[in-house]
C-alpha cells in the first residue's frame, strides 16, 4: 500500500499528511494500490482522481454516500 497523499510506501508507521487531507478537503494524488501519480481534477462540489490502472475515485465515494 502507498500513502495516497505523499506516494510514500506505508510500512505501518503513521503517515504524515497535510491537515487538509485529514479534513477530506485535499484529494489524494497517488494511487493507494500502486503508488502511481494520479490525474486529479478539482470540481466545485468535490474532486476526482484517476489512476491509469485502477480507475477513478471521487470525493462522494470517499464519503461513503
Ligand atoms: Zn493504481
Amino acid at each position: 500500500m502507498f500513502d495516497p497523499f505523499t506516494g510514500a510506501v506505508l510500512d505501518g508507521a503513521e503517515p504524515v499528511r497535510p491537515r487538509a487531507a485529514h479534513l477530506g478537503l485535499e484529494p489524494p494524488r497517488f494511487c493507494a494500490q500502486c503508488g502511481r501519480r494520479m490525474i486529479v481534477q478539482i470540481a466545485p462540489d468535490g474532486w476526482w482522481a484517476r489512476c491509469s490502472r485502477h480507475g477513478t475515485i471521487d470525493s462522494a465515494q470517499d464519503e461513503q454516500r
